[in-house]
Order: structure tokens, then C-alpha cells, then sequence
């Protein structure tokens, strides 16, 4: 690395390019507006002028239809990873966090990359199944979580309901950092509560440009919209009075979450989010290793693998495996070692990926995301580094599973490759393995956060591992973890149960439904049973 001149030089670089990094995702409700935000963020950034430039295609929904017909034919994500945009002086990545049909696993892995998360919540539609379960894992992570409320131009809930929402349903105090003007559905700007006055917007056509905001002072505002005006106002004290009050500090500490109102289609609003993200959210700091001794931001390089994605298509067997970078700077071609195996990694093709578009990455800083490809030796969780002193990082957590089927071979003279396969699919993290007292070793249970890892893990048990499998879909939704293994004959005596042994040793209790789970603890009280959503 030179002379010591030379490495101080590049220390002080890291820091500098890691404090100018900004790494989040948008936890959200698939039709909540995530797509249309990501390019309405875009549009501002000003990477893009037009968002369906991407692809020099006319009309601004290209990039996204785009990626579903490719999801479509493919049947997975295999597109999308991190958006990187300039704004300001700064660098911003927008980590992808797939939903609709190929939510998975990954998509909370996702939540392990990234230093805050903004939180999409539709303004008709409040908190929804899948943004409270991306919620969870941030606060068990505490990531600090900023929320939008989006599609403020349609009519839907009144801004107090949906503010009390998060204090009673998830516990976290509202700071509305803006307050809508006008109903839902009339939706003609906000009050600044930072600064003060009316930020009024005004539409353009399609959305397709950066929406124009004009400001005005609290009179000019009671003047230009009288009553809407002084409504908000009051609105917003009202909240602020009872604990809304804004501090930094708070959303550091993720107990309380900014609040900010207004239309990704429109582009309202979208500026003072990109703003907030740039002046609140935190940068990436020193990451816990695992011995929990903190890998300094300007230490050598060092990442880990969040999500590994093989193609689908035979034919092009190659696998990509995305990073991000924890520490250090990295330098395509550098060669890396990767601590699980302890074998070199050459870095020979680095992409940035996002919509179509694959660039190549020479240099990354701390909080980018790297995308390695003909990456076949790494798997999820594999940690990275570079020169000395090596570093391992703890583990990735594993996710409460939601579906669960039997695997057996559709060939039972390939017993081997079968089981061959399933093992090495467990250890790579496309779906868990779990085993049961009443089927046993021959039939294990595939478990997945979301049913696109079936298909994934039946494909490649086919095409890899030339095992075909028939998966028997088990009519299991409710799972808890069991924190005496002794007790998993209580959970098996019942019909609508079973205790299923995962392979990191978890007992995990699966239930038929939410009645079948009152069942059992009224006949056995003593059950003790447990959330099972992470890792504690
Ligand atoms: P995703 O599933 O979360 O990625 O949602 P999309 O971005 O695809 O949006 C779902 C639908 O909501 C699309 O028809 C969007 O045009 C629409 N939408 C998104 N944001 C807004 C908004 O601010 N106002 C209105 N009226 N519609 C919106």
C-alpha cells in the first residue's frame, strides 16, 4: 500500500467518502409507491433528468415495467440491488428491497446493509402486513427509520389518525417534520415545521420534472388558503404538544420516527426527504465484528455478502454476489480473502447494478454496494477483507419462515444427490432446512419467508443437482420458536402443529393458524413459546 505518507492519504479518504455515504432502503407494502418514489428520488438527485431515460425510452414508467417483464420471464428479481444517486454534496444508495411476489428472505437481509430505512406508508392504507414485518427487523436492528406518507394527493385517512397509528400499533413516536394543507385528495402543500411557512406545490405534467415549490410566510399562507391553513397548523401543534416535538437524537436512537407527508407521483415532497436523508440519516460507522470489537470505517478493506443471486436460466450459470462495503476502500481487482473459507477471491468484475443498466465499479467506499460477479465460491454472510488485520462479521440473522413444504426426491435412487443438494441450499441460505421427529431425516421441510425461494430452490435442485424435487405444501402460517426442546411432544401431540428443528439448532413451533396456536397453550399452559422473527 506505499509509504505510510501514501496509506494516511487513503485513510483520510475513506473517511471522507464514507461521511459523504448515506445507505438506506424503503421498507413499504408492495403498491405503496416504492418504484415511483425510487424514481422520483432519482429525478431529483438529478442522475436522471427523466426516470425513464434509464433505457432512452420515452415515458416515465419505463424503468419499472421494464424490470417486471424481465421479473416475469425469469421468475425472480434478478435486476435490481442498489440505486446510487449524487444529491447535494453527497452519495446516496438506495438498497433494493424486493417485494411482491419474490419477497424473501433477502428482502430482510436487505435491512443488515443499510444504515436507515425509510418507512412508505400509503395514506389510505396506514401500516400494512409486510411494512410491519420489515419494521420489526429495523427495530430489532435499531435502525433509525424515517416515514413517508405517500399519495397524499388522493383522499384516504386524516393525518392525526394515521400519526396516532404509530404509537399505538408499533410503538414509535411520530415527528412530523411537515404537515399537509388541504384534505387528502386536495393536497396543495405543507407547513415547514422546521423552518416555518408553506411550502406550496404545484403540479407538472406527468410528474416527469421536479415538482415547483414556492414558499410563503404564515401570512401569506392564512391569506392564500385560509382555513385548510389554519387547520394544519393547529393539527400539527396538537401533535407536537403531545410528545411529537422533533429530536435528532430520538431517531438516532429509533424510538421515534420523522414524519413527512406527500406524493411520489407527483414529486411533492420527495425534495425535503432527500434533504432530511442528507442532514439526519446516519453514514456508516465502525461495524461490530464477530467478537463485537468494532472494524474502524478507515481500516482496511472489509464488507460482507448480504444476497447471491444465480441465474435462472441455464445457459448463463453465473452467480452474482452483492456486498456491501463496511470498510476501507475497494479497488476493482483487488484480491480479497473470504474469511468463512479462507480462501483469495479475485474482484476481477465488479458491477453496479440497477434496472438493466450494469456499470462497472472501480472503487467503492464504506456504505456502497458491490455487485461480484462469477462469484459461484461465495455465499450469504461470507465476510471480505483485505491486508491485514482480517475480520470476520457475525453471521446474518435468520428470518422467521411463513411457508413450509416437504421436499422428496421425485427420484428416489438419487437419494444422494438429493441430499447433497438441500444441504448445500440450507448452507447458501435459499431457503432453511428443517427436520421433524415425526418425518425424519428422508423428508425434510422447506421453510421460506416467501414462496419465490420454493421455486428458486426446486429449480436449481433440478438443474444443478440433477434431483428433482416434489415440494408438498404444509398448511402451516403461525410459527414460534420453542425455547425448551423437551417441549416440541407438546407441540406434536396436537394436529394442527408440529416442532421442527432447524439447522443453527432453533426448535421452531409451526402452527395451522392463530387458533390452532390458542389451542395448544390452553391445553398446555406451560408451553413457552417465543417471537420468531430474528435471532435474539
Ligand atoms: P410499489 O409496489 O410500492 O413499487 O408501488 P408503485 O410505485 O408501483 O405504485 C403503485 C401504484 O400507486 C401505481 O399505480 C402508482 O402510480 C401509484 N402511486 C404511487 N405514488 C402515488 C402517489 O403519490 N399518488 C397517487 N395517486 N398514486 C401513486
Amino acid at each position: 500500500m506505499g509509504t505510510s505518507g501514501g496509506a494516511d492519504t487513503l485513510a483520510s479518504d475513506v473517511l471522507t467518502a464514507a461521511g459523504q455515504r448515506r445507505t438506506f432502503a424503503v421498507i413499504s407494502h408492495p403498491d405503496a409507491g416504492k418504484s415511483t418514489l425510487t424514481e422520483a428520488l432519482a429525478l431529483h438527485a438529478k442522475v436522471i433528468t427523466e426516470a425513464g431515460a434509464v433505457h432512452g425510452k420515452a415515458g416515465r414508467r419505463g424503468v419499472v415495467s421494464d424490470w417486471m417483464e424481465m421479473e416475469k420471464a425469469r421468475g425472480i428479481s434478478i435486476t435490481s440491488a442498489a440505486l446510487q444517486f449524487a444529491y447535494r454534496d453527497r452519495v446516496i444508495n438506495l438498497v433494493d428491497t424486493p417485494g411482491h411476489a419474490d419477497f424473501s428472505e433477502d428482502t430482510y437481509r436487505v435491512l443488515t446493509a443499510v444504515d436507515s430505512a425509510v418507512m412508505l406508508l400509503d395514506a389510505a392504507k396506514g401500516l400494512e402486513p409486510q411494512t410491519l414485518k420489515l419494521f420489526e427487523v429495523c427495530r430489532h436492528r435499531d435502525i433509525p427509520v424515517i416515514t413517508f406518507i405517500n399519495k397524499w394527493d388522493r383522499p384516504g385517512r386524516d393525518a392525526l389518525s394515521l400519526c396516532d397509528e404509530l404509537v399505538e400499533r408499533i410503538g414509535l413516536q411520530p415527528m412530523p417534520l411537515t404537515w399537509p394543507v388541504g384534505e387528502p385528495g386536495h393536497f396543495r402543500g405543507v407547513v415547514d415545521l422546521a423552518e416555518g411557512g408553506f411550502v406550496r406545490y404545484h403540479r407538472t405534467a406527468g410528474g416527469a420534472t421536479a415538482a415547483p415549490e414556492e414558499r410563503l410566510s404564515a401570512e401569506e399562507a392564512e391569506a392564500a388558503e385560509g382555513a385548510e391553513w389554519t387547520r394544519a397548523v393547529e393539527e400539527a401543534h396538537l401533535l407536537t404538544e403531545s410528545g411529537g416535538g422533533f429530536a435528532a437524537s430520538r431517531y438516532l436512537a429509533a424510538t421515534a420516527t420523522p414524519v413527512l407527508f406527500g406524493a411520489a407521483v407527483l414529486n411533492f415532497g420527495v425534495r425535503h426527504l432527500l434533504d432530511l436523508l442528507v442532514s439526519l440519516a446516519p453514514g456508516p460507522g465502525p461495524r461490530p465484528d464477530a467478537h463485537g470489537a468494532p472494524r474502524p470505517v478507515d481500516a482496511p478493506f472489509s464488507g460482507f455478502v448480504f444476497k447471491v443471486q444465480t441465474g435462472m436460466d441455464p445457459a448463463h450459470r453465473d452467480q452474482v454476489a452483492f456486498a456491501r462495503v463496511c470498510s476501507g476502500t475497494f479497488e476493482r481487482g483487488m484480491v480479497v480473502t473470504n474469511a468463512t473459507t479462507g480462501r483469495p477471491f479475485a474482484t476481477k468484475y465488479t458491477q453496479q447494478m440497477f434496472g438493466r443498466e450494469r456499470t462497472t465499479v472501480d472503487t467503492a467506499y464504506p456504505g456502497d454496494v458491490i455487485g461480484l460477479v462469477n462469484a459461484t465460491s461465495l455465499r450469504v454472510g461470507d465476510t471480505l477483507y483485505a491486508d491485514k488485520p482480517p475480520v470476520r462479521f457475525p453471521p446474518l440473522p435468520t428470518f422467521a419462515p411463513a411457508h413450509f413444504a416437504v421436499a422428496r426426491p421425485v427420484d428416489l435412487g438419487r437419494a444422494k444427490q438429493f441430499r447433497r443438494g438441500v444441504e448445500q441450499l440450507n448452507a447458501e441460505g435459499v431457503i432453511q432446512v428443517l427436520v421433524s421427529d415425526r418425518r425424519g431425516d428422508a423428508a425434510p421441510v422447506f421453510a421460506a419467508v416467501g414462496p419465490m425461494q420454493f421455486e428458486v430452490a426446486a429449480h436449481r435442485m433440478a438443474a444443478e443437482f440433477k434431483a428433482a424435487i416434489r415440494l408438498d405444501p404444509l398448511p402451516y402460517s403461525t410459527v414460534r420458536r420453542l425455547s425448551d426442546p423437551a417441549q416440541r411432544v407438546l407441540v406434536d401431540s396436537g394436529s394442527r402443529g408440529e416442532a421442527l428443528l432447524r439447522s443453527d439448532g432453533v426448535y421452531l413451533a409451526v402452527f395451522n393458524d392463530d387458533i390452532a396456536l390458542g389451542m395448544a397453550r390452553r391445553q398446555h399452559p406451560e408451553l413457552k413459546l417465543e417471537s420468531a422473527l430474528h435471532d435474539a
